[in-house]
C-alpha cells in the first residue's frame, strides 16, 4: 500500500505479507536459517520508490521497525529465512557446494506488477553455507552493489535491486579492519544456473526436475505449453541471458565475476563484486584483480555466456529427452544458436545507438569499424555514443575532439551520415532518440570510489547521495553535472577492483 493512502500514525508495524515458494517447493535447496544479530545497526539508504513498487509501506519501513528487519534483528511476520543451495564453475573450475554464504532470502512478496520478488539481506551472518566465511558484509562493497544496481535499474538493465543498506555496527575483518553493513536485495529470484548443477551434482534427478519445473512457473510458464517444455525452458534462458549480456556490451559494462553460479534464471544481473564500466574503449578490459587470465574481459563475455549456458543444459539432458544421444543433439542445437542470437540483440542495440531505425546488411560492419576508430583513437565509450547525437544537431566537433586522430573518424563519418540519409529520419528526431538509449552519466569508477570512501572513511553518505540521484537520470543532461559524465583523469595505474566480500 502506497503510505499517501494511509492515516499518520498507521505506518508502526511493516508488513511484507511474504508467500514463500521456494521454502514450500524446493526442499534440499536451502536450509533454514536466522540472521545474526547486529549490535548496533543504523540505517544508511531506503529505497523509498522500490518498496512502493514492491507494495510495500516506505513509511513504516524507513523506521526504527525497519531497520531491525534490513539488520537482521527482527524476523518479520511471515518470512521463513533460508540460506539457497547452489554449486558453480567459478573462473572454469567445479564446486560441487558454494550456496548463500553471508546471505539469507527472507522470503517473496507480490509485487505491484503481481511480479514474485525475493526479499534477501545479503552480509547478515555465518550460514551452513559460509565455509571459512564470516557471513559478513562491508560497507563498501555493499554500497557499491548499491549504487550500481540502481544505476543498471535505471539504465534498463535486467537486474537484481537494492531496497536498504544498513551499518551493523560491528568491524569486519579483511585486509583491514572495515564497518560491517548489510544489504536487502531484491531479485525476480535467486536461481542460479549453479542452483541446478547443486541437484545434478548429487544426482538427484527428481530434484532438478523439481527445481526446473519451479523455475518454468515461476520465471516462463508459456514453456509449460511447449512440445518439448524443458528444451524450451533452456532457450527462453538462453534468450534471456543473451539478451542481457548484449546489454552489458552495449553499455560497456564488465561483470568481472560470470561464475554459473552469478548466472542467473531470470535473465537479471547479480553479483555486483569487481564489476565496472568501461572508460576508453578497449576489449580487453579486465577490472578484478582476481582475474588474472582475463577469463571475464569485456570482449570474452559473450563467449562465456555460452559457456555457462552449456552448463545448464549438462544439468537438463534426462528432462529433454529419454534418449540421452536425442537429449544432447537436441541441446546442443539450442546452444549452436545462442552466438547468433546474442549477436542479432547486440546488432539491434548498437543501430539504436548510432540512429539506425531499418536494418541494412553492411550495419555491422559500419558498427564495428566505429568501435575499432574508437579503440585506435583511445576515445571514451560512453561520451562517443553520447555525443554522436549532438553531431546530427550539426556540432561535429564535440565528438570528433574526442578521438585521438581525428581524421579515422571523419571517414566513418560521412559513411555514417550516407547510412542515416537511406533511413531518412529527421535528425532532430533521430538525435532524441539516440540520447535515450545512449547514457550522459554511468557509474564512472573514479566517482564510484570517491562516494564510497566518503561513506567508509569519513562517515559522509553526501557524494553517495549526489552519485546516486544523477545515476538515477542517466539519459538527462543536467547543467552542473559535468564532473559525473566525465571519464577518469588518465593514471599510470590501471583501475582494479576487488572482490565484494
Ligand atoms: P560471490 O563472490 O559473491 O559470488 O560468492 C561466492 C561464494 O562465496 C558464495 O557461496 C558466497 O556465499 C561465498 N562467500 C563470499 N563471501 C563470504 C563471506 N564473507 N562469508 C561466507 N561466505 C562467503
Ligand atoms: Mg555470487
Amino acid at each position: 500500500m502506497v503510505s499517501s493512502t494511509k492515516a499518520v500514525g498507521v505506518h508502526d508495524h511493516p508488513c511484507f505479507n511474504f508467500d514463500n515458494s521456494f521454502a514450500r517447493s524446493l526442499e534440499g535447496f536451502f536450509v533454514s536459517c536466522q540472521a545474526e544479530p547486529a549490535v548496533a545497526p543504523k540505517m544508511l539508504q531506503f529505497n523509498h520508490a522500490l518498496a512502493e513498487e514492491l507494495g510495500l509501506d516506505p513509511v513504516a519501513l524507513d523506521s526504527d521497525a525497519g531497520l531491525a528487519i534490513f539488520s537482521g534483528n527482527t524476523t518479520p511476520e511471515g518470512s521463513e529465512p533460508l540460506a539457497q543451495a547452489y554449486a558453480g564453475h567459478q573462473f572454469g573450475g567445479f564446486s560441487p557446494q558454494l550456496g548463500d554464504g553471508r546471505a539469507l532470502l527472507l522470503g517473496e512478496v507480490i509485487d505491484t506488477q503481481q511480479r514474485r520478488r525475493d526479499i534477501q539481506l545479503k552480509g547478515s551472518g555465518r550460514t551452513p553455507f559460509s565455509r571459512g566465511g564470516d557471513g559478513k558484509s562491508a560497507l563498501g562493497p555493499v554500497l557499491r552493489e548499491y549504487l550500481v544496481a540502481e544505476a543498471m535499474h535505471a539504465l534498463g538493465i535486467p537486474t537484481t535491486r537494492a531496497l536498504a543498506a544498513v551499518t551493523t555496527g560491528e568491524d569486519v575483518y579483511r585486509e583491514s579492519v572495515l564497518p560491517g553493513a548489510i544489504l536487502t536485495r531484491v531479485a525476480e529470484s535467486h536461481i542460479r544456473i549453479g542452483t541446478f548443477q547443486y541437484g545434478a551434482a548429487r544426482g538427484d534427478s527428481d530434484k532438478v526436475r523439481k527445481l526446473a519445473d519451479y523455475a518454468i512457473a515461476r520465471h516462463y510458464p508459456d514453456t509449460a505449453e511447449a512440445e518439448n517444455p524443458y528444451l524450451a525452458f533452456f532457450a527462453a534462458v538462453a534468450d534471456a541471458q543473451a539478451a542481457l549480456v548484449a546489454r552489458w556490451m552495449n553499455i560497456g559494462f564488465i561483470h568481472g565475476v560470470m561464475n554459473t553460479d552469478n548466472t542467473t534464471i531470470s535473465g537479471e544481473t547479480i553479483d555486483y563484486g569487481p564489476c565496472a564500466f568501461m572508460d576508453r574503449y578497449a576489449p580487453s578490459t579486465v577490472f578484478s584483480s582476481i582475474d588474472q587470465h582475463g577469463r571475464y574481459a569485456y570482449a570474452n563475455q559473450p563467449e562465456i555466456l555460452t559457456w555457462n549456458l552449456a552448463r545448464l543444459a549438462e544439468t537438463l539432458i534426462p528432462f529433454v529427452d529419454s534418449n540421452k544421444e536425442r537429449a544432447i543433439e537436441l541441446l546442443t542445437e539450442t546452444i549452436e544458436c545462442i552466438q547468433p542470437l546474442y549477436e542479432s540483440h547486440w546488432l539491434a542495440g548498437m543501430r539504436s545507438k548510432i540512429g539506425l531505425s531499418t536494418e541494412d546488411p553492411l550495419d555491422l560492419k559500419l558498427i564495428n569499424d566505429l568501435l575499432s576508430v574508437m579503440e585506435k583513437g583511445n576515445a571514451d565509450f560512453t561520451t562517443v555514443f553520447r555525443r554522436l547525437s549532438q553531431a546530427l544537431r550539426g556540432d561535429n566537433d564535440t565528438v570528433r575532439n574526442l578521438f585521438a586522430e581525428p581524421s579515422a573518424f571523419d571517414v566513418w563519418t560521412q559513411r555514417w551520415q550516407k547510412r542515416l540519409e537511406q533511413d531518412g529520419v529527421l535528425a532532430e528526431t533521430n538525435a532524441q532518440a539516440m540520447d535515450r538509449v545512449n547514457p550522459i552519466y554511468i557509474p564512472r569508477n573514479h566517482k564510484v570510489e570517491e562516494a564510497l570512501a566518503a561513506a567508509v572513511n569519513q562517515g559522509d553518505m553526501t557524494p553517495f547521495s549526489e552519485l546516486l540521484a544523477v545515476l538515477n537520470h542517466p539519459f538527462d543532461e543536467v547543467a552542473g553535472n559535468e564532473a559525473y559524465a566525465a571519464p577518469a583523469p588518465i593514471t599510470n595505474r590501471p583501475y582494479q577492483t576487488f572482490c565484494g566480500t
